[in-house]
């Protein structure tokens, strides 16, 4: 093979990050990371909730880590349960930032302003990429690509190995706002005036501040929303005045951005590419957090990645142990869950408060399997507020099954 270089990474945020994390720290395989944005930290659309399963497992530094928090809070009209969940949550743009400069210090290039336009496809094979940087088209070879462009997947779309637009479109604002936060948890509330057909959430982020948004799936918002309803800045505004728990002073960020999911079992490598993060939907789609699962999906691919390279054979045959891999610690129980997500956007206020009713009443090894998407068919049994008008949604949902 005589490529430019041997990895090039289309995208720079978690998943694709933390892949040229992993090959630069543990090989001496040249990375280069091509990201569309003029700074790695422009990507700040996401609240940055995370948990010990990233801290820890990626060495994340305190100082990108605004808050602590002890617990998990779910609300729903008339209802609140609080689950021993400890979790963290990111200043985002900062922690993209050290992702980048770890790798570039253990020896990746990370070139901003460079636009990944299309693949490079030859005998069936991807072989490289074409980028546009300074008003110019480019291309780079390399044995090995990695799309890692998140909700816009630009190669795996290409490729034919996911298509965002048949998926499930989610949309969320926050604002990062300083101001009183009496709270020490991650709030999550399910209520439809709220947000209809999502969720609203307050986190900690420091001292004398805190993170409060409204995000919602655009299906499930048509059928909850009222005609007249305003815009989703109004339904933030709202829920920032909402509460006595809080009380916001001055508006010091905006971030938002839309998310796409469908059950994450897409083709995930083909002859000479992989691809990571959201760009094949690793978001877990009842909640929407993709920050763990991006990284994970990374780190699953770069351990297969480099064995591949090790190789000399970065063909589909020995990438998609990375796929399989994926889909039996993942994919059935994203594929579960993604049914679950049609469900809980839609549920009534009833089902609602006894769905965090339920949540409330799971014993420390349920709370465990929640916090990491691994429950049993007792869990959620247990967690489900069964309704009558659920089976006539049976039909809608055996398009997922
Ligand atoms: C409002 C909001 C709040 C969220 N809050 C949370 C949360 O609290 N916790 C959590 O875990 N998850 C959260 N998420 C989801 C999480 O942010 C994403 O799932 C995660 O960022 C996915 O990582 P990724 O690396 O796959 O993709 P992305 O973060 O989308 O990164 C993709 C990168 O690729 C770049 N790119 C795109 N096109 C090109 C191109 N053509 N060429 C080169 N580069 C390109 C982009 O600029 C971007 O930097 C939130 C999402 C939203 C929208």
């Amino acid at each position: 093979m005589s490529a430019d270089v041997d990895v090039v990474v289309a995208g720079g945020g978690p998943a694709g990050l933390q892949f040229a994390r992993e090959v630069a720290t543990r090989s001496e395989y040249g990375v280069l990371v091509l990201e569309a944005n003029g700074s790695l930290s422009d990507n700040d659309k996401s609240t940055g909730g995370t948990f010990d399963q990233v801290i820890e497992r990626y060495d994340v530094p305190d100082d990108v880590v605004m808050a602590e928090n002890e617990d998990v809070v779910f609300e729903a009209p008339g209802a609140s349960s609080t689950l021993s969940i400890p979790g963290y949550v990111l200043d985002f743009p900062a922690f993209l930032e050290f992702l980048g400069e770890d790798a570039t210090a253990h020896g990746a290039e990370v070139r901003t302003g460079a636009r990944v336009a299309d693949p490079v496809v030859e005998n069936g094979r991807v072989v490289g990429v074409r980028y546009w940087a300074d008003g110019e088209k480019r291309r780079v070879d390399a044995d090995l690509v990695v799309d890692a462009t998140g909700p816009r997947a630009v190669l795996a779309k290409q490729l034919g190995m996911f298509d965002p637009d048949s998926a499930q479109r989610g949309i969320g604002k926050e604002y990062e706002v300083t101001g009183r936060y009496d709270l020490d948890s991650m709030l999550f509330r399910f209520d439809h005036e709220v947000a209809p057909g999502g969720y609203a959430w307050t986190f900690p982020a420091g001292d004398d501040a805190f993170k409060a948004g409204v995000c919602w799936i655009e299906d499930f918002y048509e059928r909850h929303s009222l005609p007249d309803d305003g815009t989703i800045d109004d339904y933030v505004e709202s829920w920032v005045a909402a509460d006595p728990r809080w009380e916001a002073q001055e508006v010091r960020a905006v971030h938002a951005g839309d998310a796409v999911s469908n059950n994450s079992i897409n083709q995930r490598a083909m002859d000479g590419l992989v691809a990571v993060g959201d760009a094949v939907s690793s978001i877990n789609p009842l909640f929407g957090e993709g920050i763990r699962p991006g990284m994970q999906s990374a780190e699953m691919a770069a351990n297969v990645a480099l064995a591949a390279l090790d190789r000399g054979d970065t063909s589909r045959e020995r990438l998609r142990v990375y796929e399989d891999r994926w889909n039996e610690e993942k994919g059935i129980q994203w594929r579960i869950q993604r049914i679950v997500c049609e469900l809980l956007y839609d549920f009534t206020p009833g089902q609602q408060r006894r769905f965090v009713t339920s949540a409330g009443r799971l014993n420390d090894a349920q709370v465990e399997r929640l916090q990491a998407y691994d429950l049993t068919v007792r869990d959620y049994l247990d967690l489900y507020p069964f309704d009558r008008s659920d089976l006539g949604k049976l039909p809608a949902l055996a398009r997922h099954v």
